[in-house]
């Protein structure tokens, strides 16, 4: 089944809350607030440590948990991180995968993001795979080199799949209020959306996300572009209210 048929909104939510008690409180607004949604598959993505105690607190079905990371080997020695196995085993049934903050903060490589990749599908697992270009990229020109080597490099060797949907993230957008604009945006998915034909991907029924700095009053005109099919969303996933209303737009869209 494409992958497109509902929109997609997932809230990233990084290190945020500070404390558990405000995770949960978060979590319960937002699920109770998705219940009424009919046409949009919402996905929170909350710090490691709270995870696994938010997902089995929860028992519907309107709203998915998904990692922010993961480590691509199930056993060894591998001191701070978090294997495939122990999401699936908690029933996470998403992760984020080539982050733009996992990118240029640690040094996540196209190699390393193709190998999480590639071992998220053979758990089963839903993967959003994040590309973008930086601001020096988009200004000398190169934004779709730079988004067609993260595309290729990032699924080399892997087959076409309906568990991967790609969510293109400016990296100038993210965090500092600036978003493409949905002409800019719309420009740039139809580019992603032409690469992934290229390399034999269903692209017609691929989901693509777009991130940055999406918001309550920028969301309408962004979700009226024919290939933005959601939006994977940090700040505004923290205030249930804000992410409940771009839900609520997607749902009306
Ligand atoms: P933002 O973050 O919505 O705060 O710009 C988006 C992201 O990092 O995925």
């Amino acid at each position: 089944m494409s992958n497109r048929a509902n929109k997609l909104l997932i809230g990233n939510w990084k290190l945020n809350p500070t404390t558990f008690k405000e995770a949960k409180n978060l979590s319960q607004k937002v699920i109770k607030g998705a219940a009424t949604l009919r046409n949009v598959e919402v996905v929170i993505c909350p710090p490691t440590l709270y995870l696994q105690s938010l997902r089995s607190s929860y028992r519907g079905r309107k709203v998915s948990f998904g990692a922010q990371s993961f480590y691509p080997q199930s056993v060894g020695a591998h001191t701070g991180e978090l294997s495939p196995t122990q999401l699936v085993d908690s029933k996470i049934s998403h992760v984020i995968i080539g982050h733009s903050e996992r990118r240029h903060l640690y040094g996540e490589t196209d190699g390393q993001i193709n190998a999480k990749i590639k071992t998220a599908l053979t758990k089963n697992l839903r993967v959003i795979f994040c590309i973008g270009e930086q601001l020096e990229e988009r200004e000398a020109g190169n934004t779709e080199s730079v988004l067609k080597t993260q595309i290729t490099n990032g699924l080399k060797d892997i087959k076409p799949s309906t568990h991967i949907v790609i969510a293109y993230e400016p990296v100038w957008a993210i965090g500092t209020g600036k978003t493409a604009t949905p002409e800019m945006a719309q420009e740039t998915h139809a580019y992603v959306r032409s690469v992934l034909k290229e390399i034999g991907f269903d692209a017609d029924s691929t989901s693509i996300l777009y991130g940055g700095s999406v918001k309550p009053d920028n969301v309408e005109g962004l979700l009226k572009c024919k290939d933005i099919d959601g939006g994977l969303v940090g700040g505004a996933s923290l205030k249930a209210k804000d992410f409940l209303a771009l839900c609520y737009a997607a749902n009306n869209a």
